[in-house]
């Protein structure tokens, strides 16, 4: 039997001798079969601020704050000083018998923060597990209200709502669900709400009437008593920072509204201070959910926790049905958890004491910064709100068509992102930008100085090759 001296030797922190136990022992996310469960990644050592450095010293702004989570920026010390505290004051409790103080007065805290009549919260362990206990939620709510027929959800293309089963089968972006399977009888998609890609000739204003006639037209082909849910990122994030049309969030609410469907918004990224709020939904969208789910940002990724805040007139109607002893049979070990609590608290105080006000004031500069990018040819557009942006480069920015070496052009970007001192997260043909929401001006310029060189480089290096023609 191996004992604890055996390992000793693997504790150096040697970047070859880390990414090699990994390369061995480690099933990473989103692998694919030709290296699944024998991939070495790249070795992250440490973090502080906005940077992270790597495996040989080299310090990298870290563009994408993680997976869209360091909100508050590494190495936080009040953060790691919460969780100590409460490790050492309660670790964990029952939530299926007991109730702690750090969700109880984060539930409030929260509650106050989401629009007017949502005010309960239901904490989970991330962002997929929110997803999954919103949809669960709403086939129990219909199962209640003895309408058990009215359970589809409605998502889109381009969509990405998480790595569970239910919440995966909502996933709408290219390859997703090319090898998986999902519960695809259960929902229905509509177009991707990208105005970039919206159809030649099309007005902005007619690619919104657009997508609201679709969603209109799917309920009534397919009833709404039989459609329970829409689902909707405020902004997609994986799928590309993609930003809305004008007037689209407040007419798709409305017939949700008007058919009874709940209106989920997957705010698991856009909440938390990336576009300077706490939620965005009504303050930057003008909408009010039926439910919100959230994630990442709620603890700055420093502990793994999400939830759902769900409409406070859900639960009366369910209180007052005939069905008193109808079980809502949903609960996680660690719904509610103690710590990830607490560090939500403090987190959510630096965010109301200076950083949701910094990043509403920094974000126009991080914008037009990135915005300029597009005077370079292979930049067909660059989008975003707050500090979340995507770049999305094009072979032909007049006729809008996608590169034909899509995939090459952002990992080419992101190499050379990287030796300059630019952590990046190619999706495709894009990058997206979403750093820790402690960035200053001048991070901001020396990250869009090291975009531009890269993008020049990689066209450059394209053109050179034969590959594009520039
Ligand atoms: N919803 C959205 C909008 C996301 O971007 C993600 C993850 O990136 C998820 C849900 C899933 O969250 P998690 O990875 O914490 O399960």
């Amino acid at each position: 039997m191996a004992a604890k001296r055996d390992y000793d030797d693997l504790n150096d922190n040697t970047p070859g001798g880390i990414e090699a136990l990994a390369e061995q022992h480690l099933v990473q996310p989103w692998p694919v079969s030709g290296s699944i469960g024998a991939e070495a990644r790249g070795f992250i050592e440490s973090g502080e601020g906005i940077y992270v450095t790597d495996a040989h010293g080299k310090k990298l702004i870290d563009g994408p704050a993680g997976m869209w989570c360091v909100n508050v920026g590494h190495r936080n010390r009040e953060i790691a000083q919460v969780m100590f505290d409460q490790a050492m004051a309660l670790s964990y409790n029952s939530p299926w018998y007991t109730t702690n103080q750090p969700s109880a007065v984060l539930s409030k805290r929260l509650a106050d923060h989401a629009p007017e009549g949502v005010g309960h919260v239901f904490f989970t362990t991330g962002g997929s597990s929110a997803v999954e206990t919103g949809l669960r939620f709403m086939q129990f709510y219909n199962n209640v209200k003895g309408r058990p027929e009215k359970k589809l959800i409605v998502s889109r293309e381009g969509a990405y709502h998480g790595s569970t089963y239910f919440a995966g089968s909502l996933n709408g972006r290219p390859r997703d669900q090319d090898w998986m399977d999902s519960a695809r009888d259960q929902v229905l998609k509509l177009t991707c709400p990208n105005p970039f890609r919206r159809p030649a000739g099309m007005s902005e204003e007619g690619f919104t009437d657009f997508l609201v006639e679709e969603f209109r037209a799917l309920i009534e082909k397919v009833g709404a008593e039989k459609i329970g849910a829409f689902i909707g990122e405020p902004i997609m994030a994986s799928g590309g920072v993609i930003v809305p049309p004008t007037g689209y969030w407040p007419r798709m609410r409305a017939l949700c509204a008007e058919n009874e469907i709940l209106f989920i918004m997957d705010e698991v990224v856009t909440a938390f201070g990336r576009l300077g709020h706490v939620f965005s939904a009504e303050d930057v969208f003008g909408v009010r959910p039926d439910m919100i789910t959230f994630a990442k940002g709620v603890t700055s990724g420093y502990f793994p926790l999400g939830g759902v805040m769900i409409a406070s007139r859900l639960f009366e109607e369910l209180r007052q049905s005939n069905h008193n002893d109808a079980m809502f049979a949903h609960g996680l070990t660690y719904s509610s958890h103690p710590i990830g609590c607490a560090v939500a608290l403090k987190n959510l105080d630096l965010l109301e004491e200076g950083l949701l006000e910094h990043t509403r004031t920094i974000s126009s500069h991080f914008q037009s910064r990135l915005k300029a990018l597009e005077d370079l040819p292979l930049v067909g557009e660059v989008r975003g709100v707050g500090l979340m942006a995507g770049i999305e480069c094009v072979a032909d920015p007049i006729s809008n068509n996608p590169l034909a070496l899509d995939l090459e052009v952002g990992k080419r970007i992101d190499k050379h992102c990287q030796e300059m001192g630019l952590l990046v997260r190619p999706l495709i043909n894009m990058c997206v930008m979403s750093p820790p929401l402690t960035i200053n001006a001048e991070q901001i310029d020396e990250m869009a100085d090291i975009l531009r060189r890269s993008i020049v480089i990689t066209q450059d290096e394209l053109v050179r090759e034969g590959l594009w023609k520039g």
